[in-house]
């Protein structure tokens, strides 16, 4: 049986042209005024300057707008926090993403907290995940809220399956084991002090890799027909999952590349219309 390929290139390309057509509506409430995006790129990680750029050009492709912050790699807690509090103010500035990770000398945490929920378009903030979590309205951690919307764009069940989610991360695995809870999978969390790994993977009807490191996962411990979803990206264009031997074997799976990567980025500009549409006055 040949695998399904969940095409996230594709579901975020359509994407794109729909929320062209409701930036172009927003604008026309609003005075010409479309939804921006404020991006902060603390220092100069060239991959971080990447993806910032890569959401910024997102942005333009659907006609919004965003605001660059650039701030020096020696920049305080303090000083980052003034900036995001600045943009908490802005009314012209619809959501805030604080590219991750910033410096060792900055307090992550009280950084992204420091987003208002509002605003917390990327579901960064402690809050959000605990609303996200209570099942109350909140914008999800961009790459897993990416990934089920890849899951429900194929249909994919999740009801009374056994999900499997290797990584913890706070912006990956553990906002994306609650989102499967939330879907009424039985969901398992594995991380690097986990016993016996494979065999708990063998069990997954679906699994989420978020490893973080280049095809971890191999392919002999995933059961016939289960849904794989590889949320790694590495040099050469490989996952955390040994994906190759997969395609015929499994029910369903996304490819790296063209998987989970365009998902993220869709998800985020996505979350930021629909702040911008929240924020429209009623008339
Ligand atoms: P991370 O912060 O480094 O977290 C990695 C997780 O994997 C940790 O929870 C860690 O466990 C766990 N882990 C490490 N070694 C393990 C082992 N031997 N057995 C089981 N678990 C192990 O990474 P991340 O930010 O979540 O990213 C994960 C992957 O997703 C990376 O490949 C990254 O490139 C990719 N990613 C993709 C996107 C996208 O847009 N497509 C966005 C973000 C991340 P501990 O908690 O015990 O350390």
């Amino acid at each position: 049986m040949a695998a399904q390929i969940l095409d996230g290139k594709k579901l975020s390309q359509d994407t794109e042209n729909e929320l062209g057509v409701r930036v172009a509506a927003l604008k026309q409430k609003n005075h010409g005024n479309p939804p921006i995006l404020a991006t902060i790129l603390v220092g100069a990680d060239p991959a971080s300057a990447t993806y910032v750029r890569m959401k910024q050009n997102a942005c333009k492709r659907i006609g919004m707008e965003s605001i660059a912050v650039e701030m020096p790699a020696d920049s305080t807690t303090k000083e980052l926090l003034r900036k995001i509090s600045e943009l908490n103010k802005n009314t012209n500035c619809h959501g805030i993403l604080l590219q991750h990770p910033v410096p060792p000398q900055i307090d992550e945490r009280a950084c992204f907290d420091q987003i208002a929920l509002t605003k917390d378009v990327d579901g960064v903030t402690c809050q959000g995940f605990g609303r996200m979590a209570m099942n109350e309205d909140a914008y999800g951690s961009a790459t897993p809220q990416g990934i089920m919307r890849l899951l429900e764009a194929y249909k994919i069940p999740l009801a009374g399956k056994r999900a499997v989610v290797v990584g913890r991360s706070p912006i990956l695995g553990k906002p994306m084991a609650l989102m499967l809870l939330n879907a009424n999978a039985t969901v398992t969390i594995c991380h690097s002090k986990t016993k016996n790994l494979p065999e708990i993977i063998e069990t997954a009807d679906v699994l989420v890799g978020a490893v973080g490191r280049p095809e971890f996962i191999r392919s002999n411990w995933i059961a016939d027909n289960a849904v794989v979803i590889d949320a790694g990206f590495h040099p050469g264009g490989i996952g955390d999952v040994e994906l190759e031997p997969l395609f015929g074997r499994v029910s369903a799976l996304t490819p790296v590349p063209g998987g989970v990567g365009p998902m993220t980025i869709n998800t985020l500009i996505l979350q930021c219309v629909e702040a911008a549409e929240k924020a429209l006055p009623s008339s």
